[in-house]
C-alpha cells in the first residue's frame, strides 16, 4: 500500500479552535510578529517544537496510574531504570527533570576552564551549559550538512579528519569527553551512520577519552540506520540502537523527545566513581537520585514510552510522514533542506525569499506569513536566533536562514500535514509581495524567545 497511515487510532481528542485570516492578522500583530508570544489556543497547527508535545499512548496513561511516589526506592524507580539499562545498556542510571539538567551535572563535573568538547552539532542547551562551566564547545559537522542540495544519506555525521586533528592538536587532557547528537537536531534532524559512530569510538578510545551520545532522538537514528545503512535491513530497530549505544561510554537524554514523554531525561555513564560525584550534585539540584526531580508517575510514562518509541511501524510513519512532507515541497520547487529528517522540515528561507536580506529576516518573516495564511505555527533558525554576538552586540547574517517545522510525535495526521503543504504553497505563490522584518526590541540573550518585531 503507498497509502501512508497513522498505526494508532485516536481514543481522545483535544479541539482545535480554527481561526479567520483576519483575526490570525490581529493576533500576530498583538504578538509583536513573533510566534513564541502567540497565545498556544490561537494556533491550528502548533510545529513549534516536537519537544514535550507528544501524545501519550493509552498504555502510558494506565502506567501513570500505577505511578508509586515513594520518596526512595519507589517501585516506579526500578521499572524505570530496568527498561533504561535494556535498552541503552549503561551500568549507572541517573534521572533528571530534563535533558538540560542532565547536561548540566555532566558537565558540572567533567568541563574545566581549559576543556574542548567537540560534537557533530551542539544542542543550544549543551552549548550554553559547555560555555557555563568555562569549557569550549566545538562543533564538527561533515562536509555535506552544510549542502543543502546533497542527497548524502548521513548528513549528521561527525567529520573525522577533524575530530582526529582535534584529538592530535589538543591532547587527550584537555578533552573530557567527546559528544555526538543523534539524530543531528541543529544540524537539520540528520542521522549518523553506524559506521561514523564506530569510527568515533575507535578514535576516543584509542586516546582514552570517554564517548557520549547526546540520544534524544535515538529511536529516529536507529531506524534510519536500518533504512539507509547497508547490512542492517533485517537487524531489528532495537538491536541497532542496543549497538549505537554499546559503542559510547555514556549518554544524556531528553525524554520530551523519543521517549513520547511530556517531561523527563537521564544521565547514564558505566563509570561507577563518576555516577557517584553525578548524584552528589543531583541530590543538590534535582533530588533524591531514585527520583531526580520527577514524579513516580513520570518515570513509568517514560518507561513505557521508550519501548513503544522503537515500534518499527510507528517509526516507519514517522520518517515516511516527514519524508512526504518534504516531497510534496520539493515537486512544487519549494527550496527544502534534503533528505528529509526524523523529527522537522527544514524550509530554506534565504532562497525562498530572495529579496529579503538576512538581517531583515526572512525566516521570521515566513513564520509570521504561515501563520496568517493558515495558523501554522513554526520557528525561525537563522539570523533572529543566532545573528547577534551576546558579547560584542554585534549582529552578522548566520551560517544558514531556516524555518523549521517541528512535527509532534503521533499528534497530526496526514490530513493535517496536506493542510500544511497547502499552507506553505499558498505562501509560496505570493512570496513576492512578502516584506522583511525589523526588531523593535529584544534582549541580548536568547533574543528570539521574546523579541518584538515590525515589517519593514
Ligand atoms: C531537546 C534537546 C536537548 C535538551 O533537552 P531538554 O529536555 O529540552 O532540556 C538536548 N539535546 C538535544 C539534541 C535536544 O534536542
Amino acid at each position: 500500500m503507498k497509502t501512508i497511515i497513522e498505526p494508532f487510532k485516536i481514543k481522545m481528542v483535544e479541539p482545535i479552535k480554527l481561526t479567520t485570516r483576519g483575526e490570525r492578522v490581529q493576533m500576530i500583530e498583538a504578538a509583536k510578529f513573533n510566534p513564541f508570544r502567540l497565545r498556544a489556543e490561537d494556533v491550528i497547527i502548533d510545529l513549534l517544537t516536537d519537544s514535550g508535545t507528544s501524545a501519550m499512548s493509552s498504555e502510558a496513561w494506565a502506567a501513570m496510574m500505577r505511578g508509586d511516589e515513594s520518596y526512595a526506592g519507589a517501585r516506579s524507580w526500578y521499572r524505570f531504570r530496568d527498561t533504561v539499562k535494556d535498552i541503552f545498556g549503561f551500568e549507572q542510571v541517573i534521572p533528571t527533570h530534563q535533558g538540560r539538567a542532565a547536561e548540566h551535572i555532566l558537565f558540572g563535573v567533567m568541563v574545566k576552564a581549559d576543556s574542548v568538547i567537540p560534537n557533530n552539532t551542539h544542542f543550544d542547551t549543551t552549548r550554553a551549559n559547555i560555555e557555563f562551566c568555562g569549557g569550549e564547545a566545538v562543533d564538527l559537522p561533515c562536509a555535506e550538512a552544510d549542502d543543502l542540495d546533497s542527497s548524502y544519506p548521513f548528513k549528521g555525521n561527525m567529520d573525522i579528519e577533524a575530530l582526529e586533528k582535534l584529538v592530535a592538536e589538543m591532547g587527550p587532557e584537555h578533552i573530557p569527553l567527546i559528544m555526538v547528537t543523534v539524530t543531528n537536531n541543529s544540524g537539520g534532524g540528520q542521522p549518523v551512520s553506524m559506521a561514523n559512530i564506530r569510527e568515533i569510538s575507535r578514535i576516543a578510545r584509542g586516546a582514552g577519552i570517554p564517548f557520549y551520545l547526546d540520544a534524544c532522538r535515538f529511536a529516529e537514528n536507529a531506524h534510519f540506520i536500518k533504512r539507509r545503512e547497508p547490512g542492517f535491513e533485517t537487524t531489528p530497530t532495537i538491536d541497532i540502537a542496543r549497538e549505537m549505544f554499546s559503542y559510547a561510554d555514556g549518554c544524556t537524554m531528553s525524554a520530551k523527545k523519543d521517549a513520547f514523554a511530556n517531561i523527563g531525561g537521564f544521565l547514564c555513564t558505566n563509570d561507577a566513581e563518576l555516577a557517584h560525584r553525578e548524584r552528589n550534585i543531583l541530590i543538590l539540584t534535582e533530588g533524591f537520585p531514585t527520583y531526580g526531580g520527577l514524579a513516580g508517575r513520570d518515570l513509568d510514562a517514560i518507561a513505557v514510552g521508550l519501548c513503544e518509541i522503537l515500534d518499527e511501524h510507528y517509526l516507519d510513519f514517522r520518517l515516511r510522514s516527514t519524508r512526504y512532507v518534504v516531497r510534496h515541497l520539493l515537486e512544487a520547487g519549494i527550496p527544502v533542506l534534503a533528505p528529509a529528517g526524523g523529527h522537522a522540515v527544514y524550509i530554506d528561507a534565504h532562497r525562498f525569499l530572495p529579496h529579503i536580506e538576512p538581517l531583515q529576516y526572512p525566516g521570521q518573516a515566513l513564520a509570521v506569513e504561515l501563520y496568517i495564511e493558515a495558523g501554522v505555527r513554526s520557528v525561525e533558525i537563522g539570523s533572529v536566533m543566532f545573528g547577534l554576538d551576546p558579547h560584542t552586540g554585534e549582529e552578522h547574517p548566520a551560517r544558514l536562514e531556516l524555518l523549521r517545522l517541528a512535527i509532534p510525535r503521533r499528534v497530526y495526521t496526514q490530513s493535517h500535514m496536506d493542510y500544511v503543504i497547502e499552507a506553505i504553497n499558498l505562501v509560496w505563490e505570493r512570496r513576492e509581495k512578502v516584506r522583511g522584518m525589523r526588531i523593535v526590541e529584544a534582549p541580548q540573550f536568547l533574543r528570539h524567545f521574546t523579541a518584538e518585531f515590525e515589517r519593514v
